[in-house]
């Protein structure tokens, strides 16, 4: 008798979909929040000079030294703290929920957020609690301290700037729940190259904050490295639980080199401010699109039937992110990632040409 997935995997999962990723082939692709552009020449002549010189044979350093090194110095990480690579920072949630998924145990998080931290959470058998945020998706400071109380989690996440609303939070009302908060609290600062605010300097004042980055909205979608900021004695247990090489050679070397010239991504990240900008502006005056200001390198908008203005975008060539239906409080909502002033204009094109017709 054959035995069938059913009889072997968890019920849990089974009642799972897989993360979906679409089809963007010969779209305009603004649905991921990646940087546009590319490496320019120089660069990418050293990254393959790199490639050929490194040892495919040999694993990689177990622990990134050289590249947490550099990140240490690009990053402005504290002194006296330390640094955890992830395949991502996907795999950093992962690790941060399994070290902590006692029987019973609990992580929070507000709604909507990165829908990653319930994924990852639920998967590794922890009751996840997402808190409604308030007006304009601010945290809502009240419910948050009782949510505190009340579920006592292990682990409390919050995107600084939130995913997928792009607005940062009150700094302190942050602060209010790192303090209140009876576990762990993971401030998420994967868009902080396009807000100006950030955690990391307060990290010696909260003994219970860690501050996640990566380097995938940065630029380096492709090369899958996240990182952690915390205190050695948080991070030495992490460590336990991620896996040996966890971050292949070939990622470590390049984005060591590549963040060696950090200037280009910065200035990558500036020029995409400055178009997010000129992108809101044509959004609002848009009649029938509600959009929203963002700190980060996307703008979530409202129409009235997002789907078909998904579906007009998408047949004019032009890929965004369809929430509408993912959570009540994006009814109507689609998310555009800032590109190139090239990107936008196509879009804004596509957008115009769909509302009217
Ligand atoms: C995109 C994103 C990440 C990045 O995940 P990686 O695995 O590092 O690519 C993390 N957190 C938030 C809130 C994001 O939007």
């Amino acid at each position: 008798m054959a035995v069938s997935p059913k009889d072997l995997i968890r019920e849990d999962v089974l009642r799972l979909s897989a993360y979906h990723v679409p089809d963007s082939r010969g779209l305009v692709k603004l649905d991921a929040m990646e940087n546009p552009y590319g490496l320019p020449d120089g660069l990418r002549d050293a990254v393959g000079l790199l490639a050929r010189e490194t040892a495919l044979n040999r694993y990689p350093d177990p622990s990134g030294a050289a590249l947490r090194l550099r990140l240490r110095e690009v990053m402005g990480v504290p002194a006296g703290m330390d640094i955890l690579l992830g395949n991502g920072s996907d795999e950093i949630i992962q690790i941060l929920c399994l070290a902590v998924a006692k029987p019973g145990a609990v992580a929070m998080g507000v709604d909507p957020s990165f829908v990653m931290f319930r994924m990852i959470a639920t998967i590794a058998g922890l009751r996840y609690e997402g808190v409604p945020l308030g007006a304009g998706f601010s945290l809502d400071r009240p419910a948050m301290l009782a949510a505190l109380e009340r579920h006592r989690p292990a682990l409390t996440f919050l995107a600084y700037p939130n995913n997928p609303t792009g607005n940062l939070f009150d700094a302190d009302d942050v602060a209010e729940v790192i303090r209140r908060a009876p576990g762990l609290v993971v401030v998420d600062e994967a868009y902080t190259a396009f807000a100006g605010a950030s955690f990391m300097e307060r990290l010696s004042e909260h003994p219970n904050l860690l501050v996640m980055r990566t380097l995938s909205k940065l630029g380096l979608a492709g090369l899958r490295i996240g990182f952690l900021v915390g205190r050695p004695e948080w991070l030495a247990e992490l460590d336990k639980l991620r896996l040996p090489y966890n971050v292949n050679v070939l990622s470590q070397r390049v984005a060591e080199r590549v963040l060696a010239s950090a200037e280009v991504l910065l200035e990558q990240a500036a020029a995409i401010r400055i178009a997010r900008a000129v992108l809101l502006d044509a959004l609002a005056a848009l009649p029938g699109v509600d959009a929203l200001p963002s700190s980060a390198n996307f703008i979530l908008f409202q129409v009235a039937d997002a789907d078909a203005v998904f579906a007009g975008l998408k047949a004019r060539g032009v890929l965004v992110k369809n929430l509408n239906g993912s959570h009540p409080r994006l009814a109507g909502c689609l998310r555009v990632t800032v590109g190139t002033p090239e990107e936008n204009q196509a879009f804004l094109r596509a957008l115009r040409e769909t509302l009217g017709g």
